[in-house]
């Protein structure tokens, strides 16, 4: 049985005062997992405030070294230095707007296991690649590339977050049944590579969740959780979604 996990992308956003609406104001949960993405620099203050708690706390990005002369880079390491447990890798913002290739999100994924965190590796295809019918197409080549690079096994305990380009930001939701058929596709693939990983992998649904969405993509039976951008700045808001999530 897969234990649903809801995470909360920050982006360029949040302050101190989310990081402190978060720790008052959160309830945890013993039914789901809670993961906080905020930014790297408020990702220690966060850290510190969830210490006794459930909730998992990690970086939106980190550098595929782990010390050198990179200005303005984080590692791994440093991550898990200050309480970080987990790390979102490719997100597609990632890849477009600063470029990441396949071959460089399989190196942070790596850099991410060797320094004992998990990964979120996130997938998903552009509008025009699902019109033209080559959505799963994208997606196999993105996650065959971190296989190719980590091996299978690395995705043990590892997250895979299918996110639709076309549904990040802009409101329009895929439907559950174009979520599911997704992830079960993602679960096939993984089940080809790594038979172990079936019953295990979550596959996070990411791209204008709501509480108005919520409730239907996880009751569908390959849908473990969300990744959220938008609506977890609202700290009421996404509390409405991890209620969701543990029905
Ligand atoms: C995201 O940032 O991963 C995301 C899914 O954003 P939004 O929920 O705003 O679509």
């Amino acid at each position: 049985m897969r234990k649903p996990l809801v995470a909360a992308n920050w982006k360029l956003n949040g302050s101190i005062r989310l990081c402190d609406l978060y720790a008052a104001e959160l309830f945890p949960s013993t039914k789901i997992d809670v993961w906080i993405f905020p930014s790297a620099i408020h990702l220690a203050y966060l850290a510190e405030q969830m210490r006794d708690t459930n909730f998992g706390v990690g970086a939106q990005n980190v550098y595929l070294e782990e010390t050198g002369a990179f200005t303005g880079e984080t590692s791994a390491s440093m991550v898990a230095e200050v309480g970080g447990s987990c790390v979102i890798v490719g997100h597609s913002e990632r890849r477009k707007l600063f470029e990441e290739t396949d071959e460089l999100v399989a190196d942070k994924f790596v850099a991410t296991r060797n320094s004992g965190l998990v990964p979120i590796l996130c997938v998903g295809e552009l509008l025009a690649e699902r019109e033209s019918g080559q959505a799963s197409s994208v997606v196999k080549r993105q996650i065959e590339a971190v296989i190719r690079r980590a091996g299978a096994t690395a995705f043990d305990d590892a997250v895979i977050a299918y996110e639709p380009v076309w549904a990040i930001g802009t409101g329009v939701a895929a439907t559950a049944e174009q979520a599911e058929e997704m992830h079960a596709f993602i679960r096939e693939l993984m089940t080809v590579h790594n038979e172990g990983t079936k019953a295990n992998l979550r596959i996070l649904y990411g791209g204008s969740v709501s509480s108005g969405n919520a409730l239907e993509l996880i009751q569908q039976p390959n849908i473990d959780g969300y990744l959220v951008g938008g609506a977890s700045l609202d700290v009421g808001e996404f509390g409405r979604i991890c209620t969701l999530a543990e029905q």
